[in-house]
C-alpha cells in the first residue's frame, strides 16, 4: 500500500542562499549514509560532478548514467531563451532506501511539502554546499529504474542552473520521457 504513494520527484525553492546549509546535519548524513566511495568527472567543461556511494563500482555506474543524462539534457534543453546562468557543481548520492527515507537523518529535505511520504529521489538546490546542487537516489526505488530517476533529477538540476527554463515538474517529466524513449 505504501508503494502506491511513493513519490519520485521533488522540487524545492531553488535559490542559492548559503545560510540554509547546515554543516552538522550534512556531516551526520555522511557518517551514516555509506557514501565513502567517490568518483569525480568534469562534464561539458563546466559541471564538476562527483558521485558518492558504498563502492567505487557503484559510483562509476552512477557517473555513467549522470553523464549520459547531462549530455542528453544539454541537447534537449538547447532552445533559444534557455541560458546557463547559475553555475553549480553537482553531487550525486546513491544511498539505501532506508537512509533516503530516514526523515530524522535527512531532516534537511522538505518532507512537509510531500506530506512525509517515502521518496525515490530528490534534487536539493538550497540545502547544499555553496554553489552546489545535490541529487539523492534510492538504491531500491519502487516503480522506476535508476536511469529514469537520475534523468528526472538532472532535469531539475538543469532548471536550477539555467535561466529561461522555469522550475516545473512538466519539463522534468518531458525530459525524463524523452530520455527513456530515445535510448
Ligand atoms: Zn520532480
Amino acid at each position: 500500500m505504501k508503494n502506491m504513494f511513493l513519490l519520485f520527484c521533488l522540487m524545492f525553492s531553488l535559490n542559492s542562499n548559503a545560510q540554509n546549509f547546515d554543516q552538522e546535519t550534512w556531516n551526520k548524513f555522511h557518517e551514516k549514509g555509506d557514501v565513502d566511495y567517490k568518483v569525480d568527472k568534469n562534464i561539458l567543461g563546466w559541471i564538476k560532478v562527483s558521485t558518492h556511494s558504498s563502492s567505487t563500482e557503484e559510483s562509476e555506474m552512477i557517473m555513467k548514467h549522470v553523464e549520459e543524462s547531462i549530455m542528453s539534457a544539454n541537447i534537449f534543453f538547447n532552445r533559444s531563451g534557455i541560458k546557463k546562468c547559475n553555475k553549480k557543481n553537482l553531487m550525486v548520492f546513491f544511498i539505501d532506501d532506508k537512509i533516503l527515507n530516514d526523515q530524522d537523518l535527512m531532516s534537511f529535505l522538505g518532507w512537509e511539502k510531500w506530506n512525509r511520504l517515502d521518496i525515490n529521489g530528490a534534487y536539493e538546490g538550497v540545502y547544499a554546499p555553496r554553489k552546489t546542487g545535490v541529487i539523492f537516489i534510492s538504491k531500491t526505488p519502487s516503480g522506476k529504474d535508476i536511469r529514469q530517476l537520475i534523468s528526472h533529477e538532472i532535469a531539475h538540476y538543469w532548471q536550477d542552473t539555467h535561466c529561461g527554463l522555469p522550475i516545473s515538474e512538466t519539463s522534468a517529466w518531458a525530459f525524463e520521457k524523452h530520455y527513456i524513449e530515445n535510448k
